[in-house]
């Protein structure tokens, strides 16, 4: 029996407050021929991953808990990053790995800065969580500016700051120096999050230490290509993963993703030249963007940012989609008036989204 929505009618049992007036998440899923809309990786893992793991897959003991501590996936990550096991903390993908941060050291009463424009989870997922947001901006090049980091950790002493670098959408790396400042100015924990770390030259991983409140998150959605199994994870202090480890739900990651995390960590040299790659891809793509109508910002990342000079943003969006190219359409949001981002393909993606562009942009084809 289908029951037909009530749209207009009072829902019996109302939200919070607070989330009544929230909105959710969007990013459009539309069957298009070029999806260059969020940031996955071009390709599916290599072929030797799949195998290894349908081998793992076949002794999965099903009719048991996994893991509750994930010891074999924490094992692999912490080699990888030449760290100990008890300084990783995993979940479903890295907004997880955010929303338990939220839960254990936001909440009602407590604040989460971030500096806009940013990644908007990071506002969503504090917000869902009880936690007040300040909202702090950033300079006139999308970069961080010390001055204001200081004024709003002097107005809302939040007990997280959310960095994110390089940053969604903007694709900017930030400066080290500019990182470890706020590191140690910031009154609580320093969150940055690297989920496109991978293609960037710096990484905050290298400040990570028992004595500093900072933990760096990471996801296998992009260079490990497994956006479809969620998985991401943090490398911090002890005493915070301790904690997490308190937050996160009984054996919250499923054996099928533990293995497949454990086993993608062995094709690290493949993952590696893919990474360089698209580096190289990245490159090709904004020099020919350069070559367009439109301004362009430098990109530490696997996507880059742009925005139609003569042109209506959200019109060359719809434009691109009627060729089946999707991008992600930033136009409305504050401070991106106008912009576009679009995530690296591979080389024949990337061709049609530059003719699919090159043919919206010439002078007189509106
Ligand atoms: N952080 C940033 C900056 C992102 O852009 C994304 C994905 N769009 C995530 C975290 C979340 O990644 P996932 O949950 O797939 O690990």
């Amino acid at each position: 029996m289908t029951v037909p929505p009530r749209p207009d009618a009072d829902p019996p049992v109302r939200p919070r407050d607070d989330l009544a007036l929230m909105e959710g998440y969007h990013s459009p899923q539309v069957d298009v021929a070029v999806r260059l809309n969020t940031n996955e990786a071009p390709e599916p893992p290599p072929a030797g991953f799949g195998q290894r793991l349908a081998v793992a897959l076949a002794s999965l003991d099903w009719h048991r808990y996994p893991d509750r501590a994930y010891r074999s996936l924490r094992q692999a990550v912490a080699d990888h990053h030449g760290v100990d096991p008890a300084q990783v903390f995993a979940a479903n993908g890295s907004n997880e790995v955010l929303q338990t941060l939220c839960l254990a050291y936001g909440g009602p009463g407590r604040t989460a800065a971030v500096f806009e424009p940013t990644y908007v989870l990071h506002s969503h997922i504090a917000r869902v969580t009880g936690t007040g947001v300040a909202m702090g901006e950033r300079g006139p090049d999308f970069s961080l500016d010390l001055d204001e980091v200081r004024r709003v950790l002097a107005a809302s002493e939040p007990t997280i700051t959310f960095l994110c670098s390089p940053n969604n959408p903007t694709g900017m790396v930030e400066r080290p120096e500019v990182v470890r400042q706020v590191v140690a100015e910031a009154p609580g924990l320093v969150v940055v999050d690297e989920a496109y770390g991978q293609f960037a030259r710096w990484s905050a991983l290298e400040l990570v230490s028992e004595d500093r409140p900072l933990v760096v998150t990471r996801t296998f959605s992009k260079t490990w290509s497994m956006a479809a199994a969620r998985l991401g994870y943090l490398v911090g202090p002890r005493w915070l993963v301790a904690e997490l480890d308190k937050v996160a739900l009984p054996y919250h990651l499923d054996a099928v993703k533990q293995l497949a995390g454990t086993v993608a960590l062995d094709f690290h040299d493949e993952m590696r030249a893919r990474v360089a790659a698209l580096v190289e891809e990245r490159g090709r793509v904004a020099a020919a963007l350069a070559d367009l109508p439109v301004d362009v910002w430098p990109s530490g990342a696997n996507f880059v940012l742009f925005r139609p000079r003569e042109r209506d943003g959200s019109e060359v969006w719809k434009a691109l989609l009627d060729r089946s190219v999707l991008v992600r359409n930033c136009a409305s949001w504050p401070r991106l008036e106008g912009c576009l981002r679009v995530t690296i393909g591979t080389r024949p993606e990337d061709d049609a989204f530059l003719a699919a562009l090159g043919e919206i942009l010439r002078p007189g084809s509106r």
